[in-house]
């Protein structure tokens, strides 16, 4: 068709590399290890009651800051997980995490403030900071120091225009998990440069072999400096009913909704209703869905370690592993292509995640460990990376 429809110059996007999939499909066998998506069933406890409610009458408009006894369910949540009494007005129910984010971004940030973010980071951070005029700084993390935030590196990029940092813990993609200690040293400089944290909690739920989710809203001087941008789609396997939550002080919740009046006006009721049987029974729901990963995560750790070329760290948390590709003196697009063709596995190549990302493959265990099992033989077969 012709296009005389001028776009807006917000979406001409600047021209990229080659598509690192292409020609993905024209393999039969092709393994994909790049969805983010988790395989899992939504429990039937989550979704029964909700479709009950819904026959109930629940499919219309809910108040606009979040159908009531979600917002109450949530405030139980944090008592009971973070031991953190939140009130109501606190509280407001999204769209799920990416329009949680932008709201909270839209909300507080100006045109031309920095927002920095620890990179690698999840790819679409730099785009909804854009949208909201802000200026995204990237803070280098490095597999040497675990992908931790570096204070005196984060301290050197702090500048008059620095509004916020975008935190994210655990991470996508590296899957490191910030301590408590680490989360204390970003904390001291946020307080002393008057900055907000927003903290994308997304993947709380899954962290392993002792570590630890620490909400930074908990962090001594963090709670009227952070916006926790909560979703439902991991931790309950509930990505497509698109619903989370934002907690912030309140004049932030205020703005978030004069925001949302005009891009949603409401998450869905339905989905609503799902997320309050997901918080009633959190305390069983996800550790289930956390132990299957974490069975993955650990089986295909085990299995880059033996392939020559390749190292990983111990999974910390989230859905995904970073492994390094770097002895092998392939590029990430070079790896990716190469594994896709070869063994018709399709992974990300890291620096689709930030510059930092250069030299790591991200890969989703979102498929079971027998297909996981069948990916990494044939890894393993095609021996890759192996120098000279
Ligand atoms: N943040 C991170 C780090 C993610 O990995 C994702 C999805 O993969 C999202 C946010 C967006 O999730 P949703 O909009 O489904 O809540």
């Amino acid at each position: 068709m012709q296009e005389t429809m001028r776009i807006a110059q917000r979406c001409i996007l600047p021209p990229s590399g080659p598509n690192f999939a292409e020609g993905a499909s024209q393999y039969p066998d092709l393994i994909n290890l790049t969805i983010g998506d988790p395989d899992l069933a939504t429990p039937s406890q989550i979704l029964e009651p909700a479709f009950e409610d819904a026959r109930q009458g629940h499919t219309k408009y809910t108040a606009t800051k979040g159908d009531p006894a979600l917002r109450e369910e949530i405030c139980r949540y944090y008592q009971r997980a973070y031991g953190l009494d939140i009130a109501l007005e606190e509280v407001f129910v999204t769209t799920a995490g990416c329009i949680g984010m932008t709201e909270a971004l839209l909300a507080v940030i100006d045109p031309g403030d920095e927002v920095i973010v620890p990179d690698p980071y999840f790819m679409i951070y730099p785009d909804q900071i854009r949208m909201a005029g802000g200026v995204p700084v990237p803070l280098p993390t490095c597999w040497e120091e675990g992908f931790a935030l570096n204070p005196q590196r984060l301290e050197s990029l702090i500048t008059p225009k620095t509004r916020a940092i975008l935190l994210n813990t655990p991470n996508n993609p590296t899957g490191a998990v910030y301590t408590k200690e680490n989360l204390e040293q970003v904390a001291e400089i946020c307080i002393r440069h008057d900055l907000v944290a927003i903290c994308d909690d997304i993947y709380t739920g899954f962290v392993y072999g002792g570590s630890q989710f620490v909400p930074m809203i908990t962090i001594e001087g963090m709670r009227h400096r952070t916006i926790c941008v909560n979703s439902f789609s991991k931790n309950f396997v509930m990505t497509g009913m698109r619903v989370g939550n934002l907690v912030a002080p309140p004049h932030v919740i205020e703005a978030v909704d004069y925001l949302n009046g005009f891009l949603m006006y409401t998450a869905p009721s339905i989905s609503q209703r799902a997320a309050i049987y997901a918080l009633r029974d959190a305390e069983q729901i996800t550790p289930a869905i956390a132990a299957e990963f974490g069975r993955r995560l650990e089986y295909a750790a085990e299995r880059i370690g033996r392939i020559p070329g390749m190292s990983v760290h111990k999974p910390q948390g989230s859905i995904y592993l970073f492994p390094s590709i770097r002895e092998s003196g392939l590029s990430s697009r070079q790896a990716a292509a190469l594994l896709l063709e070869k063994a018709h596995v399709l992974t990300m190549p890291g620096d689709e995640f930030g510059a930092c990302g250069e030299g790591y493959l991200r890969i989703a265990c979102t498929q079971a460990i027998p297909v996981l099992e069948q990916a990494f033989d044939r890894i393993e077969q095609a021996g890759l990376f192996q120098k000279g």
